[in-house]
């Protein structure tokens, strides 16, 4: 039997107290002095630190970001050189043959602001394929290598840009990139340990779970590194897994919603795309972008083949996570999942992002249940958006405040790697708003549920830091109640629990 104790730590009413869980469960909260435990019972010490139930991030990539994390990191390279050298430590690491991938460099910052060719990297990898994509994700860079073996000595059009005597620069561009990119191959056993790499920071940063979104492009290794992990027993923080449409027939082939059924990962969903971004413009709106007036963005489906696939869904008894952006968008996937929600949508059927939600959408969720998983940190971070949709409909983007007053369920997460995988990051900017439509700021306890009752509801989870209830923890290391919100930016976390184990502590010997 495990058995934990949490002793000396705030609980959430500001009282100090201790909690002893038996088996995964709390079994006694104590407050004011030690309780007697049995002996041989782990002990995690608070420090009088806050303890919360255990924060969730309900739209993440961990997979896209395992793989950042193992390549490259040229976002500090101030010139050619400081790529040269990331790049060549990155070549020594590699097996004979294996492709280098980097991420980030911006000529911009460079002297002279030209953009780097194969000439300047290729004396570092003679053997080794090379692709460093700018960081912006639309440029990139091959090598010889990476050339001769992608075969596109040959290739013209304006994606593969040439030099004065005709030979091809190394600078690929926007489709030429991402077909570049795709042929860098993603066994099962990397993408593994790649996840390991991503869970262990989640757990650092008192994460207890994930809702993973799992790429169209890599979704058989994934789900294949991902249902051998959970077969070794070697998961630590709670998957709820989310596929792409076109990986429903490997799933049932896989019988991966039987595999995948247990309390460490669940296949829960299908994630669909109604539309792009913000940033890239091609986020569906209503009107035109105020800064680009001919362009109201693209959505990637017509009503009826988004009504299709939802139904589909829905009548596999699957949860429907629909990312929808501009408004045009979030309509569309309203009208979708209405359809199939009644008016309290069993199946938590939800809309991710929701980013311009004006009323007339908001009251649709309400009145058919649809929910929403937003990301906070977009707000503090698309400081652009107010050129992109104007003053007047800035009101209505990521609308969190709304979204609660008006009885939408709406959880918190980091949409990594686009953002920071640290939620405390995300919970700060749902507070602050960095001063962003201030009225939609929410005080702290509600930001807090964001990543923690709304996050465990938006997944079929229940959590609550109650006798009998999951032994799911995180504990910042320092007392939250009634911290002003500017502080809480910097509280650290100090123990983070599943199922009444420490996956991450300073107090455990
Ligand atoms: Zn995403």
């Amino acid at each position: 039997m495990s058995r934990l104790l949490i002793r000396g730590c705030t609980l959430w009413d500001s009282s100090p107290g201790s909690v002893y869980c038996e088996d995964g469960r709390v079994a006694r909260i104590t407050r004011g002095g030690d309780p007697e435990v049995p002996p041989g019972t782990d002990v995690v010490e608070g420090n009088g630190g806050s303890l919360v139930p255990g924060l969730v991030d309900t739209h993440c990539h961990p997979f896209d970001y395992g793989w950042l994390k193992r390549g490259v990191d040229l976002r500090e390279a101030g010139n050619i050189t400081g790529v040269r050298m990331r790049v060549s430590s990155g070549v020594m690491k590699a097996r004979p043959g294996e492709w280098v991938f980097g991420y980030g460099w911006d000529h911009e910052r460079f002297p002279g602001k030209a953009l780097p060719t194969r000439a300047d990297i290729d004396d570092l990898s003679p053997a080794n394929p090379v692709a460093l994509s700018r960081i912006c994700g639309h440029i990139g860079v091959l090598n010889s290598a990476a050339i001769g073996k992608l075969g596109i000595e040959g290739k013209g059009g304006p994606e593969y840009e040439r030099d004065s005597s005709g030979a091809l620069t190394g600078i690929v561009k926007e489709e030429a990139l991402t077909r570049a990119l795709q042929e860098i191959p993603k066994d099962p056993e990397r993408l593994a340990s790649d996840l390991m790499n991503v869970e262990s920071e989640a757990a650092r940063l008192g994460l207890t779970g994930l809702h993973c979104i799992v790429s169209p492009e890599g979704y058989r290794e994934e789900l294949t590194a991902l249902s051998g992990l959970l077969a070794g027993g070697s998961l630590s923080v709670r998957y709820r897994v989310y596929v792409p449409p076109e990986a429903l027939e490997f799933v049932k082939a896989e019988g991966l919603r039987e595999k995948m059924r247990g309390p460490m990962a669940r296949l829960n969903g299908v994630k669909i795309f109604t539309d792009g971004s913000l940033g890239a413009r091609t986020a569906a709106l209503r009107e035109p972008y105020t800064d680009d007036p001919g362009n109201s963005g693209l959505l990637r489906m017509k009503d009826e083949e988004l009504a299709d696939v939802v139904e589909r869904v829905d009548s596999m008894g699957l949860q429907a996570i629909v990312h929808a952006i501009g408004d045009r968008a979030v309509e569309q996937a309203v009208d979708a999942l209405s359809r199939v929600a009644g008016s309290r949508n069993p199946l938590r059927h939800r809309i991710e992002h929701a980013g311009l939600a004006p009323r007339d959408l908001r009251s649709k969720m309400a009145k058919h249940g649809i929910r929403a998983a937003v990301q906070p940190s977009f707000v503090t971070s698309d400081t652009w958006a107010v050129d992109r949709v104007g003053k007047e409909r800035l009101r209505d983007l990521y609308p969190i405040r709304s979204f609660l007053d008006e009885g939408i369920v709406a959880s918190g997460g980091s949409d990594s790697p686009v953002e920071s995988l640290n939620p405390v990051l995300g919970i700060w900017s749902a507070v602050t708003r960095g001063g962003i439509v201030p009225e939609e700021s929410i005080p702290l306890p509600k930001a807090l549920e964001l990543y923690t009752g709304l996050a465990a509801s938006n997944g079929f989870d229940v959590t609550a830091l109650e006798e009998g209830g999951p032994a799911d923890f995180t504990l910042f290391d320092a007392d939250v109640t009634g911290m002003h919100p500017a502080l809480f930016r910097k509280v650290g976390v100090l123990a983070t629990v599943v199922g009444g184990v420490p996956v991450h502590s300073f107090g455990v010997p």
